[in-house]
């Protein structure tokens, strides 16, 4: 509660800023008439509404509460995890990664614990989430282009160097009829998305979701 007051405090402070340079966030309460519709006028207004935005969002970010938004934090805006961009897609060091417990099987280790959870949940009810593989080093994107063909011309591998199991991101799952169901329902409260089409069986983690 203390963090929406302080948040409540800051929009009047920004409000009150607004007012004294003659901007209101209510737009019918602007120079008490009709705003003309040319284009100067629209623009003024839009831009207006961009700065008590940015303002707003400005005043909204030092007190948020320990854990939320931290998973948005941890990727770019492409899904790449920020603390992985420096080594490079399939060529992330075993430090970084960690192995899906009970299985042979490696991710960035967020993901990692996250199928983890969501492993442990499906076998809670009564069905098995199987792996059939995971992160990829740069050589094996590689040989699986060759050998399975690219995404981009009707084939199933991504152009190396730019698969999502490069980051240690996705997984392919060995799933039965009632598996593939379950995680349809249930695996985008651990962060897995069915996220390439004619794959059914290759799920992105996005942490945020
Ligand atoms: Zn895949």
């Amino acid at each position: 509660m203390d963090g929406v007051a302080a948040v409540s405090q800051r929009i009047g402070e920004i409000e009150g800023r607004l007012a004294l340079l003659g901007l209101s966030r209510a737009p019918g309460g602007v120079l008490g008439g009709p705003l003309p519709t040319t284009a100067p006028a629209t623009a003024a207004a839009s831009t207006s509404g961009r700065s008590f935005e940015a303002a707003l969002a400005e005043a909204s970010t030092t007190p948020a509460p320990a854990g939320v938004g931290s998973g948005k934090a941890l990727v770019d805006a492409k899904g790449v995890p920020v603390e992985l961009r420096q080594y490079g897609n399939g060529t992330v060091p075993a430090s970084a990664l960690s192995n899906v417990e009970g299985t042979k099987h490696t991710l960035w280790t967020p993901a990692a614990r996250s199928l983890e959870a969501l492993r442990s949940a499906a076998a809670a009810d009564g069905v098995t989430i199987g792996i059939t593989d995971s992160y990829r080093t740069l050589a094996s994107q590689v040989d699986l282009a060759e050998r399975k063909g690219l995404y981009s011309q009707g084939g199933l591998a991504a152009k190396p160097g730019t698969s999502m199991h490069g980051w240690g991101m996705a997984v392919d799952l060995s799933l039965d009829s009632k598996a593939q169901a379950w995680m349809r329902t249930n695996a985008g409260a651990y962060g897995f998305v069915e996220d390439t089409p004619r794959e059914p069986w290759h799920w992105g983690y996005h942490p945020t979701h």
